[in-house]
């Protein structure tokens, strides 16, 4: 995908700020940083969202999720860490190439989502999961 930035980033045709790499993954710093320490952990294939990662893409971006989030924790010791990953634009994803931030946290530090909580009856709760059920692969 020429025109994907991270794509673009994983091949090094364009400046990254790199923290760690491994075959399938790379995790890089965000230019739009919130606070310190904030990155990004890509996959290097091009997959645009969470539905078209199999097994050992999801595998891997989590095992690399973890080993860089316990260096922000050593690095920073920040009082909390958010990961945070969008599909598609009504989520927020404006780079439509799968990646996961992690974004170190303070008190007042005015990151803000949203979470207008409906606490369904139980009734509704096992209709919602037996339709996932149904669906799962
Ligand atoms: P989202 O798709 O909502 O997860 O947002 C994409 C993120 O990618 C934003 O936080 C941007 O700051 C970040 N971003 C976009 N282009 C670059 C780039 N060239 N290098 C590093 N981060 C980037
Ligand atoms: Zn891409």
């Amino acid at each position: 995908m020429s025109d994907c930035v991270f794509c673009q980033i994983v091949a090094g045709r364009i400046p990254s700020t790199k923290v760690h790499e491994d075959e399938l993954t790379l995790a890089f710093m965000d230019i739009g940083e919130v606070n310190p320490g904030h990155m990004l952990v890509a996959v290097k294939p091009h997959v645009e969202n969470i539905y078209g990662l199999d097994e050992t893409l999801a595998a891997a971006v989590f095992r690399t999720a973890a080993r860089v989030a316990r260096a922000a924790q050593k690095a920073y010791a920040p009082e909390g860490l958010t990961l945070y990953q969008a599909n598609g634009v009504a989520a927020g994803q404006t780079v439509f190439h799968f990646h996961l931030h992690l974004v170190p946290r303070y008190a007042h530090d005015g990151m803000r989502l949203s979470w207008p909580a409906k606490n369904p009856p139980r009734a509704q709760l096992e209709a919602n999961a037996a339709r996932l059920r149904a669906a799962l692969d």
